[in-house]
């Protein structure tokens, strides 16, 4: 019955999967012409050892990340540990004292909180470096409130934060032209402010990136959608070459940036995880259309609907109880290539209020563009999952899931009639 469904559910979505594939084919050919134009050679992909000068390597995928992103500059590193880092760096690196953050997209990811950190927590985040900090809740229908941005920004506002993923919320995540208006508007408001966003989540799902429309900074992790699945470890910046420099100094030291860092053995799976990423990502929103469009044909909520435009990997999905959400993690889990054999249950995970069930069969550790669920369990029970790093693997995880949905008669999923 499973198989019947899902096989109505690929001829209901063909035309987005072609859609999708026009997308992922542009970007590919995006990134390729972006090696050919500086001449990648095997030889680039030999890392450097101690201080890492003169690594061309290095240099070069540099290069090559800021004409794919349509930027002046870039730093891709395998020192940013996480995009947390990365961001925490690109902030660090354009703030000072007495300057002002403001996010105009409501409460920015869970992680960059205690970057933002209090005044006097003694902990070294922004606030307690005396750097100001703001936000503007979106409004009820997930837009911008321009009214209430346009009477926050002040004289010492000098960083506009935006974060273009819904990250873990129920609303709409930021599509490339509403940042390229959100752009146009603060620049209006505030000419010399400096645009930042956090990308998590958000590359290759389009055509354009956000630095193709203005935005002076942007941040990734290469455990996500740039590193193709295959970069170990690593983040990137790209943007213009006084905030790319000023995050390279944060990153390093000031005088030192993006001159050194030895590269060790990370250099070819960065080139080739790029070279990958157009496609990986592609697979994955297929994964996350297919799911969307299967959970909607059983009644469930989910977020974006599978017909709705994409602009970042996320798929979330509402269910009515906390044993659904339960069985769904555990489905997911019980598809992956990579520790399927073990079931994934809820747990008191640090920095979060309720516990978080999560299923990662994942070869990166952490790794998001690989199949992925999280959910906290608290209502309104929202699943999150994202990533796949082929789209059979995602209609797996899609079809387990439900498989043990339906086993615990959590769901009926009705004979198929055509
Ligand atoms: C994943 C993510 C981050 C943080 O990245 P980590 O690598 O988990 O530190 C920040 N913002 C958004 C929107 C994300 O999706």
């Amino acid at each position: 019955m499973l198989h019947n469904w899902a096989q109505e559910t690929e001829q209901q979505v063909h035309d987005i999967f072609r859609k999708l594939d026009g997308i992922s084919e542009r970007n590919q050919w995006k990134v390729i012409r972006a090696f050919q134009k500086h001449r990648v050679s095997d030889y680039h992909f030999n890392g450097s050892t101690g201080y890492g000068y003169n690594d061309r390597g290095r240099e070069i995928l540099d290069l090559v990340y800021a004409d794919v992103f349509g930027a002046e500059a870039a730093l891709v590193r395998p020192h940013f540990v996480s995009g947390t880092h990365t961001i925490s760096c690109a902030l660090f690196g354009l703030l000072r004292p007495g300057d002002e953050l403001l996010y105009i997209t409501g409460r920015p990811y869970d992680t960059l909180h205690k970057v933002i950190g209090k005044p006097g927590d003694g902990k070294g985040s922004l606030q307690d470096f005396g750097i100001g900090y703001r936000e503007v809740e979106l409004q009820k229908d997930g837009s911008v409130d321009w009214e209430e941005v346009a009477s926050q920004i002040n004289e010492r506002t000098k960083v506009i934060g935006i974060q273009r993923s819904r990250g873990y919320d129920w609303r709409s995540s930021f599509t490339v032209s509403e940042i390229a208006d959100m752009v146009k508007r603060v620049k209006g408001l505030k000419p010399d402010v400096l645009v930042f966003v956090d990308n998590c989540y958000g590359e290759f799902t389009e055509e354009l990136e956000p630095t193709e429309v203005g935005v002076d900074l942007m941040a990734g992790s290469l455990i996500k959608n740039p590193g193709g699945g295959i970069a170990p470890t690593g983040g990137y910046v790209a943007g213009t070459h006084k905030a790319v420099e000023l995050t390279a100094f944060r990153l390093t030291a000031p005088g030192i940036g993006g001159e050194v860092g030895a590269t060790l053995d990370t250099l070819r799976a960065m080139y080739q995880g790029l070279f990958l990423a157009p496609h990986m990502v592609g697979q994955a929103l297929k994964g996350s259309v297919f799911a969307a469009a299967m959970f909607e044909k059983l009644g469930f909520d989910s977020n974006p609907r599978w017909d709705a435009p994409r602009t970042d990997l996320i798929q979330a999905v509402k269910f009515t109880d906390p044993e659904q959400l339960i069985a769904f993690v555990q489905g997911v889990q019980r598809a992956a290539a990579v520790d399927a054999h073990v079931v994934p249950e809820p747990w008191d995970m640090p920095g979060y209020e309720h516990p978080v069930i999560m299923a990662a069969g994942t070869f990166m550790q952490g790794g998001s563009l690989e199949l992925s669920a999280d959910a906290p369990i608290r209502e309104p029970y929202i699943a999150y999952m994202q990533g796949g790093l082929t789209y059979a693997h995602v209609k797996f995880g899609v079809l387990n899931a439900l498989s043990a949905l339906a086993e615990r008669k959590l769901i009926v999923i009705k004979p198929y009639i055509t």
